[in-house]
């Protein structure tokens, strides 16, 4: 029987288009990256990952060029470029704050880079018109960019990161700036142009849902190491650790002994008995773990086929598609939050309410 949840520990890259490997830095004597390995497929979209602070742009700028690792390398398309100048690599970047020349035209901004790498004038013309179309913004053509709101802004910013036609896009927080809408529209936007593209691109953000929106690959980060890598289904169905657990946001956390293996796993927690599908290869009988239950992982009882736990409401959060119950279970009052249908008659905060859980909705970590 399977018994790991955590199989996609530094899961295997496509062929490799850019690695790098062993990468360390210090600023000040204080290690930044400890070890990191990175690397992206032709054609594909990595997403670093992390809490603010765990490295994800002092990796970005190594990649770049713009930051000397102290040990490790960085090969691109079979070459070693860890001591090539940033101008020579090849690759585009597009900062949070897009960098634009506010009084200068759409059109302008987007030329720049070409101008400055001297292509001859009716090249330049053919692609920032090539540009225009991709990021649909033909006609503000001769606007200046203080004109154009955060969201156009941000496409002529990609825009002229694309024009030099970049081995390696590189986009650190390109949406930092933006509202919560703007971000939803623009994430699927980038996301469906750069497989349009077929562009390799390595893109910073802190936020797992853009992560996920945006990602071939997630590379989840933590104090200056690589926590795990993985697609966002396997991250997201598999974190390999508590650490990754709490940064997708899962709060369900209890902690349980393992009363049985075989036939199948068995926990004996403060709610009752549980019954996860599956325990790390390494767990024994006797073991005190943490089992995480995702928030979705729950459904009124009874069921047929898993036990059925009494809960006590707390409260209610209407969040649209989804409601948020908030419970207290056991004894040691844990508290529990699940995502559950609207209820039919509005409960009152006390009443008890009867759960079961999904066996693979639940996560046992050691
Ligand atoms: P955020 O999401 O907040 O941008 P991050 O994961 O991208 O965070 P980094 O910007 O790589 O993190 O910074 C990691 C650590 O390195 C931070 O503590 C930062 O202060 C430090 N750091 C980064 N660049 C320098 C520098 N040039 N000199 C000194 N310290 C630096």
């Amino acid at each position: 029987m399977e018994t790991s949840v955590n199989s996609d520990r530094h899961a295997s890259a496509p062929p490799a288009f850019l690695v790098a490997k062993n990468i360390h830095k210090s600023f000040d004597g204080v290690p930044v990256l400890k070890g990191v390995d990175l690397s992206i497929g032709g054609g594909e979209t990595v997403c670093l990952l992390g809490p603010s602070g765990c490295g994800k742009t002092t990796l970005l700028r190594v990649v770049a060029g713009l930051v000397q690792p102290d040990a490790g390398q960085v090969w691109c398309e079979g070459q070693d470029v860890t001591h090539v100048p940033v101008h020579r690599r090849g690759f585009g970047l597009m900062f949070q704050d897009y960098a634009l020349f506010p009084h200068m035209s759409v059109f302008d901004n987007i030329a720049f880079g070409l101008r400055m790498h001297r292509w001859p004038p009716p090249q330049i013309r053919q692609r920032v018109e090539e540009l225009l179309t991709l990021v649909n913004l033909q006609r503000f053509s001769q606007s200046k960019v203080y004109e154009l709101s955060g969201g156009q802004q941000q496409r002529v910013a990609l825009a002229r990161s694309l024009a030099p036609r970049p081995r390696l896009l590189m986009l650190d927080e390109p949406l930092g700036s933006l509202d919560r809408v703007l971000r939803d529209r623009l994430q699927d936007e980038l996301r469906s142009l750069l497989g349009q593209l077929q562009q390799t691109a390595l893109y910073v953000t802190h936020d797992q849902w853009e992560a996920f929106a945006i990602a071939d690959r997630i590379v989840l980060m933590n104090e200056g190491r690589v926590e795990q890598v993985g697609t966002p289904t396997a991250i997201y169905l598999s974190p390999a650790s508590r650490f990754v657990s709490r940064f997708l946001g899962f709060r369900n956390e209890l902690s349980a002994r393992l009363v049985a293996l075989q036939p199948q796993p068995i926990l004996e927690s403060p709610l009752g008995r549980l019954y996860p599908a599956s325990v790390p290869a390494s767990c024994r009988v006797g073991d005190i773990v943490t089992v995480v239950i995702r928030p979705e992982a729950a459904t009124f009882g009874p069921c047929a086929d898993q036990p059925c736990f009494t809960l006590r409401l707390l409260d209610l959060s209407f969040r649209g598609a989804q409601t948020v119950w908030r419970l207290a279970a056991g004894d040691e009052g844990a508290i529990l939050e699940f995502f559950l249908p609207p209820p039919a008659r509005p409960p009152r905060k006390g009443d008890e309410i009867c759960l079961c859980f999904d066996a693979r909705g639940m996560i046992v970590f050691k």
